[in-house]
């Protein structure tokens, strides 16, 4: 299409991949709010790497709000037709605006972590951001929804909150409707995190094994 000037191209394809959830290699952590006949509309996978880092960067301050996007696939289950996303890698954000009680991206960080994605992950997308609430809890403020709306607003796009002082952590994942809770957060599946050799600290989810905690089994 000639003499459009510059022109921001749609997605090439945005479709799920066709996959199989991990689930052999996983352990599965629950929220106080999963298995509340909410219906989240996608399963989160975090793999080791994403984890360690999205922990350490939280680390790095308990005084102001750090974050950064998480990286990864966005896939569809062969089997079940259910959707998730497996988060392979947290890439914190290095232009953001850091206040005491709020973040934000700026288009400059933004820029930064596509070229990133473009060339250390490629065919890979960003699946959802993170960034922490020293000492607030596990919820998202008006100005977090409002920016989760704006800056992710793929419906399978997730948004994770971490309380670096008492080590909580959870994911906050839209209905089918679309419609997102500000204080309802999920767990996710460990991977990497079979046979117990898990490294997951937060102290608000608890581990989940099916068939063995008066859940039905399907054996
Ligand atoms: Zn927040």
């Amino acid at each position: 299409m000639p003499g459009l000037g510059i022109r921001i191209a749609p997605p090439a394809e945005m479709q799920p991949l066709a996959s199989i959830k991990p689930l052999e290699n996983a352990q599965c952590w629950r929220s106080p709010y999963d298995g509340d006949g909410s219906q989240p509309i996608v399963s989160v996978f975090l793999n080791h790497a994403a984890y360690i880092r999205v922990s350490v960067h939280s680390c790095s301050s308990d005084t102001v709000e750090v974050g950064g996007v998480l990286v990864g696939d966005w896939c569809v289950d062969e089997a079940s037709d259910e959707e998730f996303v497996v988060v392979k890698h947290a890439l914190p954000a290095r232009h953001t605006r850091q206040g005491s009680v709020y973040l934000t991206f700026t288009q400059d960080s933004l820029v930064d972590m596509h070229e990133q994605i473009e060339t250390r992950f490629e065919g890979e997308k960003i699946v959802g951001w993170y960034h922490t609430h020293p000492r607030m809890g596990i919820f998202l403020s008006h100005y977090d929804t409002w920016l989760h709306k704006n800056f992710f607003p793929e419906p399978w796009q997730v948004a994770l909150v971490v309380e670096p002082h008492a080590s909580l952590g959870g994911f906050f994942i839209r209905q089918p409707d679309g419609d997102l809770d500000p204080t309802r957060y999920y767990g996710f599946y460990e991977v990497d995190g079979a046979s117990g050799s898990s490294i997951v600290r937060w102290q608000n989810l608890e581990q989940f094994k099916d068939g063995s905690e008066g859940g039905s089994s399907h054996e």
